[in-house]
């Protein structure tokens, strides 16, 4: 099938892009990436009257570094991140995430917000924004906004993202000495979407685990964090066995969802061992 007829306008800047935005309103869609709104114009499942190609404003790619964070321009590839040494550096986290997503042709053209705009319940970068307790910087017509990650997404392809805004970027606190982090998914084929998935960020101090934050993605509309299962191993010394019986914590956390890929208890089961995996790893690397 091919898409339906459309516009196009390929604007310099932000205020520009905004500007039609705010004219087009919800008959209007950011153009990015385009690795999965091509998709969905072509499927028929978007049919915009205009595409606002965002590609051409520079303002809106790259990384920065700064004393206490990491700024990731909306535009920024997928690919850009994955070899960033400063990614490495400082947001461990992401950068065992980054060669999750899909396949190297797609991770070249994909983009940071593109990612997050599009808010697929099982997919990487949500998740290790709600983690590590990143900011969402939005524009729109008033000026900007700093949205919490665990605010941003609302549900399945849903944001916090109005008509008239624009993802501009998304800033990440520095992680800090003594933290580790430890990432899993589970997929049917490599590149495919999580079945279901698991990222972990923490504070490990003579075998012991604090400050946890662990996200579960691809088992429910969101990424959706563990409160229960951190709080079971808040301050413990955390040995496989003591993972394994924690996280069983994992089944007040998340009701998962059936779907053609598991049912929810297949779901539950799975989420279950993988975050035992990814915990146990989290510890590996932090005792390393
Ligand atoms: C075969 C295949 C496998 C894939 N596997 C995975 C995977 O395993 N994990 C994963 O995470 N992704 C996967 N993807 C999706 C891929 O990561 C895309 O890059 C990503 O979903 C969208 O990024 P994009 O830059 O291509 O956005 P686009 O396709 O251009 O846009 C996506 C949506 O976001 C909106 N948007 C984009 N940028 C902005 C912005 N700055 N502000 C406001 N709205 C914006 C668009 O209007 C559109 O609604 C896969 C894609 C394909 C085709």
């Amino acid at each position: 099938m091919k898409a339906p007829r459309f516009s196009y306008a390929r604007p310099d800047t932000i205020a520009e892009a905004i500007a039609l935005l705010t004219r087009f309103g919800e008959d209007a869609r950011v153009l990015a990436g385009g690795q999965s709104l091509v998709p969905m114009l072509n499927l028929r499942i978007a049919a915009p009257s205009i595409l606002v190609d965002i590609n051409q404003i520079s303002a809106l790619n790259g990384l920065t570094v700064e004393a206490e964070k990491v700024h990731v321009g909306a535009l920024t590839r997928h690919a850009h991140i994955e070899s960033s040494t400063d990614v490495s550096k400082y947001l461990p986290l992401l950068a065992l995430a980054m060669p999750h997503i899909a396949h190297p042709a797609i991770r070249t053209r994909g983009t940071f917000g593109g990612s997050c705009a599009l808010a697929d319940p099982a997919a990487e970068i949500p998740a290790c924004s709600v983690a590590l307790d990143a900011t969402f910087v939005l524009a729109g017509p008033n000026g900007e906004r700093r949205v919490p990650a665990q605010d941003f997404f609302q549900g399945a392809l849903t944001t916090a993202l109005k008509s008239d805004e624009l993802l501009t970027g998304v800033e990440f606190p520095k992680s800090k000495p003594g933290y580790a982090a430890a990432f899993g998914e589970l997929t049917r084929r490599k590149g495919d979407y999580a079945i279901v998935g698991v990222a972990a960020h923490g504070f490990i101090s003579q075998a012991r685990l604090s400050d946890l934050r662990i996200v579960i993605f691809g088992a429910s509309d969101r990424p959706v964090r563990a409160r229960h299962l951190e709080s079971e191993l808040e301050g413990k010394e955390a040995s496989s066995e003591c993972i394994r019986r924690a996280a069983t914590a994992l089944d007040a956390d998340v009701e998962p969802r059936d779907d053609l890929h598991a049912t929810g208890e297949t779901r539950r089961y799975l989420t279950r061992t993988l975050a035992s995996r990814v915990l146990s790893d989290l510890m590996k690397v932090g005792v390393s």
